[in-house]
């Protein structure tokens, strides 16, 4: 009957020991499936979840072919070492650890746990006795034990410090970021001219800026509506981008203005700069709002010679004094201030 059942003697053990280790499994292959979907949310759950439940299947053969303690606590030890390597694999894989450094708890907590789990295999197959009884203090628990809770508590802080810190960069990229063509925003770009006078002062090199504004926007606005002026601000963007090199910073200033800060560069290289950008972008067609557009900008450059020192203020200045005078002087020009 199910009373005599649940009164057999072995059956605490089983609950105690098979389906203890049972749900530490699930919960070490539910701890590997956080890790694989925090480097790619689409992870799925099943490889590891099979791998939790194969093993406890055997598990559970061994339990009732009676093998002996170490034989049962050798396979726990390899099947914990073999999850928290796993883990540790997965948080390891995919580099950037300097930039996430929370991540190293997770990392070091898995390898401690696996080293942990080796060495209580080694003293088990080299021990000449065994004590079987659970509470008594030995070398082979303590290794085994000890890291298991530790990882237990400390595993779950540690997640949650990576993800608070991965979101917190988000968080700070988005915010210098123009969500309408993903340039750095003004607030970006003040940060960034800040390192370039430093990097152009160290280096004893240029910097070189560029500004940029469309012409008659407001006209394309008017006339075929904010949407295709939003689309055509985009394009400007992409040609801005697509143009510069990696080093140069693209931003939007304002609604239609763009800033190209460029490291390493004169006013020579600058205005050469300009002037490509300035033909890419009056020779293609602008796909805004159903219609199909040709536009132009009108871009002023000025640099800081190395030699003569200035502040940011005055190089600014004298780029949108250059950028008024091509207004002034036609439009769809670049000039230099
Ligand atoms: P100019 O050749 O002298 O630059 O003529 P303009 O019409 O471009 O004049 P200005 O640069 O002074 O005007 C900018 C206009 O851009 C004002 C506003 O209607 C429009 N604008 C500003 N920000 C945005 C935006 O985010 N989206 C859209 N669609 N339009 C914007
Ligand atoms: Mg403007
Ligand atoms: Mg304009």
């Amino acid at each position: 009957s199910f009373a005599s059942l649940l009164l057999r003697p072995r059956l605490p053990a089983v609950v105690s020991v098979v389906a203890g280790n049972g749900l530490l499994w699930v919960a070490l292959a539910l701890h590997w499936v956080a890790y694989r979907r925090f480097r790619d949310p689409r992870a799925s759950r099943k490889l590891p979840l099979a791998i939790a439940g194969g093993f406890l299947g055997v598990f559970s053969v061994l339990w009732w072919a009676d093998a002996g303690y170490v034989t049962r606590t050798v396979f726990t030890s390899a099947v914990v070492g073999g999850f928290t390597a796993a883990g540790a694999w997965e948080i390891a894989r995919d580099g950037g650890l300097r930039e996430e450094r929370s991540r190293l708890i997770v990392l070091g907590l898995g390898v401690l746990t696996s080293a942990c789990m080796i060495a209580r295999v080694a003293i088990l197959l080299r021990a000449e006795r065994v004590d079987e009884r659970l509470l008594t203090p030995s070398l082979e628990r303590s290794v085994g034990f000890f890291p298991a809770v530790l990882y237990a508590f400390a595993v779950g802080l540690g997640f949650l410090m990576m993800h608070r810190e991965r979101s917190d960069a988000r968080a700070r990229a988005l915010a210098l970021v123009d969500p309408l063509t993903g340039c750095v925003n003004r607030r970006a770009l003040e940060d960034r001219v800040r390192g370039e006078l430093a990097h152009a002062a160290r280096a004893r090199s240029p910097v070189a800026l560029i500004v940029v504004d469309l012409d008659r926007f407001k006209s394309i606005n008017d006339t075929y509506g904010h949407a295709a002026g939003d689309a055509v601000i985009r394009h400007l963007g992409e040609v801005l981008r697509r143009g510069a090199r990696a080093s140069d910073t693209v931003a939007r200033y304002g609604g239609e203005e763009f800033c190209v800060l460029m490291r390493d560069a004169d006013a020579d290289g600058a205005a050469a700069l300009a002037e490509r950008l300035r033909s890419a972008l009056s020779s293609e067609q602008v796909a805004a709002g159903g219609v199909s557009l040709r536009v132009t900008a009108s871009f002023g450059v000025a640099a800081i010679d190395p030699a003569r020192p200035e502040a940011w203020e005055s190089v600014f200045r004298r780029a949108d004094a250059a950028l008024y005078a091509a207004k002034q002087g036609g439009r769809d020009r670049v000039s230099r201030g």
